[in-house]
């Protein structure tokens, strides 16, 4: 027998039956992806979901019993699930939370305007992004917009087939000798990130409008949505990539699409809540929650980030509603258990110099278990106890759900954080555990079908405890 510790990839692992389940489960994953665009989207088709699963919105229960499932929606950018188990809440949640917000382009919140003949929206981008991969691609539109009379509108351009789509038109390298100077975290100018979205002129305007183009979006604008220039300043609109979640490679291994930074672990996260509550039917012994929640991007700030106090308030009605009352709530948090189900970098093959490959993420070889995240003398880091750690990789050894540990990068190349240590702060036990992934935070990331799929198996086995 073998003392040393070495990485095994799943395709050479597992039998051609698990494989199917493996590639159908990636592509339920992959149409999820495909419509999950923003987190209004994800929260309403994870609550699609949910539905035909036999969920039901929290506030239409007044009692919770064992095996009920109940969901809870923040302010349409963030959701909180629950199944109900048979022992007391106070013994603790098992809890496994992702995140719905990917980087994207944000409009202003006065956005259109008018230059050399075009009509162009302003934009602020969303999260951590290398600004010059967002030019010159399709982009589609998405988001909601208020009119004066307080009516929502939702707004989907650039996803089907018959639909235009948006872009940045990057300067041309003829013409680029002085941006190209500059270096790569300056040559693109973010006020310059203005996305096209009008050429025609308005034929009918009078004489004296200045605007014609921009004038005349404003008139498609009306026609379409009944909505005037005022009202971008309530609204959410975002561009994100038009491209189409697909397989990479002539062999398929590998799932390359947009905003898999956190979505492909909160569809495991929802799915893997639902097959284990389906699986363990009456016997299920703790009560479990999922959650995908919004703005970890921007570092968990805001009403519908994790560091909302209305976590707190969910969790005030479940035990109101188990007839828990009398029970701390701290109590509740601090045997409570944690996967913090992010993402994590994969190593990259022609940048292998910013992994230290042994304590890194192999695609294919497994969801990854991130014991610590942060930067530097893991400054900001929410670091697991070891304790925890052993019941989280014995968990996984019992329940065949191939792993691997790893660290972000090379300690000094840079860092990240996730939401672990909003729930460390409360006192439950924490860890991070997600799928790896190549390109993260691009308009194009890459993970592994397979990890894409140990991802769901291992939050199925964590709830199922
Ligand atoms: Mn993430
Ligand atoms: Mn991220």
């Amino acid at each position: 027998m073998s003392l040393k510790y070495e990485k095994k990839d799943i395709y050479s692992t597992l039998s051609q039956e698990e494989l199917d389940n493996a590639n159908g489960y990636a592509k339920s994953y992959m149409s999820f992806l495909d419509k999950a665009r923003t987190e209004y989207l994800a929260v309403e088709e994870a609550v699609a979901i949910l539905e035909n699963n036999g969920f039901i919105s929290l506030d239409e229960k007044q009692v919770l019993e064992p095996g009920d499932r109940v969901y809870f929606i923040n302010k349409d950018k963030s959701l909180y699930i629950c199944v109900i188990g048979n022992e007391s809440i106070v013994n603790g949640l098992n809890i496994v939370g992702a995140h719905i917000d990917s980087p994207r382009l944000d409009i202003k919140p006065m956005p259109l305007i008018e230059k050399s003949g075009t009509a162009l929206f302003k934009t602020q981008y969303y999260g951590g992004i290398k600004k010059y991969q967002w030019m010159s691609i399709p982009l589609a539109m998405y988001g909601v917009i208020y009119n004066k009379d307080g009516e929502k509108i939702k707004i989907s351009i650039g996803e089907n087939d018959d639909d235009p789509v948006f872009t940045i038109a990057d300067l041309l390298p003829h013409l680029a000798k002085d941006q190209m100077k500059a270096n790569a975290n300056d040559f693109i100018d973010p006020e310059k990130m203005s996305v096209l979205v009008g050429s025609l002129k308005d034929k009918e305007a009078d004489e004296k409008v200045t605007e014609k183009v921009k004038q005349n979006i404003l008139k498609i604008l009306n026609a379409k949505y009944g909505i005037e220039e005022i009202d971008f300043a309530r609204s959410e609109i975002s561009f994100v990539p038009a491209f189409k979640t697909k397989f990479i490679g002539l062999d398929r291994g590998l799932i390359g699409g947009y905003g898999q930074d956190d979505r492909v672990c909160a569809y495991a996260t929802i799915r893997g809540l639902i097959d284990a509550a389906d699986e363990l039917g009456d016997s299920i012994k703790k009560t479990s929650v999922a959650m995908i929640v919004d703005k970890e991007e921007i570092g968990s700030i805001g009403t519908t980030s994790m560091s909302s106090r209305a976590f707190d308030m969910f969790v005030n009605k479940l035990i109101e509603k188990t007839n828990s009352m009398g029970v701390d709530k701290l109590e509740v948090y601090y045997n409570s258990k944690v996967l913090s189900a992010d993402v994590t970098a994969g190593i990259s093959p022609e940048y292998e110099e910013v992994s230290d490959i042994q304590n890194g993420s192999m695609l294919g070889c497994g969801i990854s278990i991130e014991k610590y995240t942060g930067s530097g003398g893991k400054y900001n880091a929410s670091d697991a106890n070891a304790s925890y750690m052993s019941k989280v990789m014995s968990l996984f050894d019992r329940n065949n759900v191939m792993y691997q540990v790893g660290t972000l990068g090379k300690i000094g190349k840079g860092g990240g954080g996730t939401i672990a240590y909003i729930l460390a702060d409360k006192g439950c036990e924490v860890v991070d555990c997600g799928t790896p992934v190549l390109a993260m935070h691009s308009p194009y990331e890459v993970t592994s079908k397979y990890d894409v799929y140990m991802t769901y198996l291992a939050y199925k086995a964590f709830y199922k405890e």
